[in-house]
């Protein structure tokens, strides 16, 4: 579904992934590990066309994307959730969803249905649909900024470090629930610095460091790979 071949980023002189290959297949939930500052975040951006790359090949079924408009790119069927959730504060629960719908604006009724798929999948924010997004906790309005971009009904769905900042509880109902966003049909691109939780939900990872790729596998061989399990895992 996703193809990244040799994919570099520069800011200015900085080269801040350098020659990346990933692939996403249809169905998959994938995880990209890494400390602060490994690429992670550059890497989506570079996907969603809100960073330019600097040279490589971005394929989204098959068809390139790099270069491509970000609103081109919502359109052909990938939304990201960026890891500072960009929500509406002094919207409505319900507004900010609504918003998420923009580019099937003109089809009411697949809205509404997405709506309320969306509100069925978060309960919590069914309770609060008619309060403001600020003043939600921390938990719900990453809740609220998942169920934003479910509303563009997506294919591949980008995860920007979603259990950043929440606490250990809420952060086990964040992964329950991605998991069952992926199982429900939608691709997932996760990335994560709670590499334990990721992996036991994800089929396959790769791990940044400094911009590269330094390992990759399936979840099982990184969860019992030494590197990982000591700079990640803390084992
Ligand atoms: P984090 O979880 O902290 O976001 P990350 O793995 O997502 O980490 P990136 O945010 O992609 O990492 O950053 C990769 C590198 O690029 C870092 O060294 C960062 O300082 C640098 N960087 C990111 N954005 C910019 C920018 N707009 N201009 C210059 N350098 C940047």
């Amino acid at each position: 579904m996703l193809e990244l071949s040799r994919v570099s980023v520069d800011y200015g002189g900085f080269t801040a992934v350098e020659q990346v290959d990933i692939t996403v297949e249809e169905g998959e939930l994938v995880v990209l590990l890494g400390s602060n500052g490994a690429g992670k975040s550059t890497i989506f951006n570079a996907i969603s066309g809100l960073q330019k790359t600097s040279s490589g090949i971005i394929l989204f079924e098959e068809t390139p994307i790099q270069g491509a408009a970000p609103d081109k790119i919502v359109q052909s069927g990938i939304v990201q959730c960026a890891e500072d959730r960009k929500l509406f504060p002094q919207m409505t629960v319900r507004e900010n969803l609504i918003m998420g719908a923009y580019i099937h604006r003109r089809k009411r009724k697949q809205v509404n249905r997405s709506l309320e798929e969306v509100l069925e999948l978060f309960p919590i924010l069914h309770e609060k649909r008619e309060n403001a997004a600020g003043s939600l906790s921390g938990g719900q309005q990453q809740m609220l900024a998942i169920g934003r971009a479910l509303m563009s009904k997506p294919k591949l769905m980008l995860l920007d470090e979603p259990s950043i900042g929440l606490a250990p509880l809420i952060v086990e109902q964040m992964f329950e629930v991605i998991q069952k966003i992926n199982q429900d049909g939608t691709t997932v691109l996760l990335a994560e610095q709670n590499a334990f939780a990721a992996l036991k939900i994800a089929n396959r990872g790769y791990v940044f460091e400094s911009g590269s790729i330094v390992v990759q596998g399936s979840s099982e061989e990184l969860l019992a790979n030494d590197t990982v399990r000591r700079a990640y895992i803390g084992a």
